[in-house]
């Protein structure tokens, strides 16, 4: 009796020390994961000089599955001139640990060379701006000015140590021609609309001329609104198509301000061209 009481009783503290010790081990393990895989933002040194600012993003991948797209650079300088400045870029979406080099301009020479900057408050954002999702560091002035001057690593060698490739695929439109080379054992030249010598025949044919199967002439549009999402890969194709409306920077595509929107069917041209269907518009009513 007195044994299996004995037994009994080992065997409930054996239990109640296997659960403290599940407990315990977790909170280490949360202590860790905040300790270590909090995300982390590293200034880099930019190929651009003065006018680039680069850096490198690690985070937790498992613990937020989203695709980091923009970085903001603000200044705050209450005692100094300006008292305020901010610098706000998109770049290619990741959802991996990468590192970017932007290329800012001018804006970022005036932002290093800020009156007051050393004591004024720099903070850097990275945002996955389809999650709303952000995170940031903040530093004194001086602190980032020796983080931007000293920095030696390159965002190609980072993304090397990421295993990403360096420069992103760029997509290479071939060039096409619409005249139709001859039947090769005849050699006649086939009678369609694209070559030149039987234009003339199939002219007229889409605002109502006499070719059977001649397509309507498409009206026209306005668009209300024309927008980028993300994952652009910038393979130039929109911009090729529609200038005055696309802007293909090194890291993303935007819309001029103030693009013409009249001009619908080749705005729609260019949003079937592109090969990732990130160009979205809307009509006008
Ligand atoms: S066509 Fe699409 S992927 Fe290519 S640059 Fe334009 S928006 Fe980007």
């Amino acid at each position: 009796m007195n044994t299996t009481f004995i037994a009994m009783a080992v065997a409930i503290l054996l239990g109640i020390g296997l659960l403290i010790g599940i407990g315990a081990l977790s909170l280490l393990s949360g202590a860790l994961n905040f300790l270590f895989i909090k995300p982390k933002i590293e200034i880099l040194k930019s190929q651009y000089g003065e006018n680039g600012f680069a850096f490198s993003f690690v985070w937790d991948q498992n613990a937020e599955p989203v695709r980091f797209d923009r970085l903001k650079i603000q200044l705050f300088n209450p005692f100094g001139n300006p008292v305020q400045m901010e610098i706000t870029r998109e770049f290619e979406a990741s959802g991996q640990d990468f590192a970017r080099d932007l290329e800012l301009g001018p804006k970022l020479r005036e932002f290093l060379s800020a009156k007051g900057l050393d004591s004024a408050t720099v903070d850097i954002e990275v945002s996955a701006s389809r999650e709303s999702v952000t995170h940031h560091i903040s530093m004194k002035g001086n602190s980032f000015k020796e983080k931007y001057s000293n920095a030696i690593l390159s965002a190609t060698e980072v993304n090397e140590k990421f295993s990403v490739p360096a420069e992103k695929a760029r997509f290479t439109i071939p060039e096409r021609s619409f005249i139709s080379p001859p039947l090769p054992r005849t050699g006649k030249a086939l009678k369609i609309a694209t070559n030149p010598e039987f234009a003339a025949q199939f002219a007229g044919a889409g605002a109502g001329g006499d070719v059977s199967g001649g397509a309507a002439a498409v009206a026209n549009f306005t668009v209300a609104k024309v927008w980028i999402e993300p994952g652009c890969i910038v393979c130039d194709a929109c911009e090729g198509i529609f200038p005055e409306v696309f802007d293909v920077t090194d890291t993303t595509c935007l819309i001029r301000p103030g693009a013409p929107l009249n001009d619908g069917l080749r705005i729609q041209e260019a949003a079937e061209a592109c090969p990732v269907e990130v160009i979205k518009f809307t009509k006008v009513g």
